[in-house]
């Protein structure tokens, strides 16, 4: 009876998984031909100085939309595409994109204007990353220094000497690295110092305790103290109220992006939104 039952689990656990996994390959044969048919887009979502209020520039964000009105959140397919070497070439694509956006809002006079674009650890730790880097560099004719690449953190779980290697490589064109979702992952504080970076970017959950009772009792606070420590700038992402802008500018965190600001929006909308900007 019991050793029944056992059984009749197991059937059920992996008729689950079973399910789960057709459910992953039908997303990505729907991701891989949404690629090909170009359903794919991108949104920007400007970034702020925040002594300022100045746009400094605004982070690339991958949209999908299956059907009008109905968009896969990036988090669901993203890391399908990772897991299926998609990422690849959707990662070049998003560079691509993303160079263009920048070299429209060049053109229109936002010369010191910079384009924050994420790259999976799959797209970074390909052996032809940099020489493709380099190449979408001059096909679209944008200063290398006015792209900055978003990293997270788990990146440096690898080997660091590697690593390390490839970012003097990134950084030798010109191009700067953030570290993207800071304080959410695994990495040491070692790691970090050994880190060659220029920016760390607080996730939107420590942004998020800043509303709270004890601000000074949060990450946000720790984040910013090891920013300046280690001579990074900080940028802060998920800014949604007022409280929180202020509380990041009065503790030394030099950047913002989030709702309170703006929302991520498709480049013409960008182009607009810039132009109703004062200054
Ligand atoms: P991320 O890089 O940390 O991006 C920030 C996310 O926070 C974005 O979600 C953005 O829309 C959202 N956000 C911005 N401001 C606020 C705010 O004030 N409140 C709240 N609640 N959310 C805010 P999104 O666009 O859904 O992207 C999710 C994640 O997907 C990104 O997190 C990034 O890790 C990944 N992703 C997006 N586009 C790309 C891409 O082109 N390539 C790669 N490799 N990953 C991407
Ligand atoms: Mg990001
Ligand atoms: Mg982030
Ligand atoms: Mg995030």
């Amino acid at each position: 009876q019991g050793k029944r039952l056992g059984r009749g689990k197991a059937n059920y656990f992996s008729e689950a998984l079973g399910r789960a996994a057709h459910e992953r390959m039908r997303i990505l044969s729907s991701l891989r031909a949404a690629f090909s048919a170009e359903q794919l887009s991108l949104v920007f979502q400007p970034q702020i100085e925040l002594a300022s209020g100045r746009v400094i520039g605004a982070e690339a964000l991958l949209r999908w939309e299956i059907e009008p009105g109905r968009w896969v959140p990036p988090d669901q397919f993203i890391p399908l595409a990772e897991q299926s070497g998609l990422i690849v070439p959707l990662g070049e694509w998003v560079l691509r994109t993303a160079c263009r956006g920048l070299y429209r809002l060049t053109e229109l006079g936002y010369a010191g204007f910079r384009m924050a674009i994420n790259v999976s650890h799959a797209q970074f730790r390909e052996p032809g990353f940099v020489s493709m880097l380099e190449r979408v560099l001059a096909d679209s004719r944008v200063e290398a220094a006015r792209i900055e690449l978003e990293l997270t953190e788990s990146v440096a779980m690898d080997h660091i000497d590697e690593i390390n290697t490839k970012l003097a490589d990134i950084r030798r064109l010109g191009v700067r690295i953030a570290i993207d979702d800071f304080g959410t992952g695994y990495s040491s504080l070692s790691v970090l110092r050994q880190l060659h970076v220029d920016r760390l970017k607080i996730d939107r959950s420590f942004v998020g305790e800043l509303d709270g009772p004890d601000t000074k009792a949060g990450i946000a606070p720790l984040i910013i103290a090891l920013g300046h420590q280690c001579n990074l700038t900080l940028i802060a992402e998920g800014v949604e109220t007022e409280v929180q802008r202020q509380c990041l500018l009065a503790m030394g965190c030099q950047e913002a992006q989030g709702f309170l600001f703006a929302r991520p929006m498709p480049i013409e909308r960008l182009e607009d939104w810039m132009a109703a900007q004062p200054g």
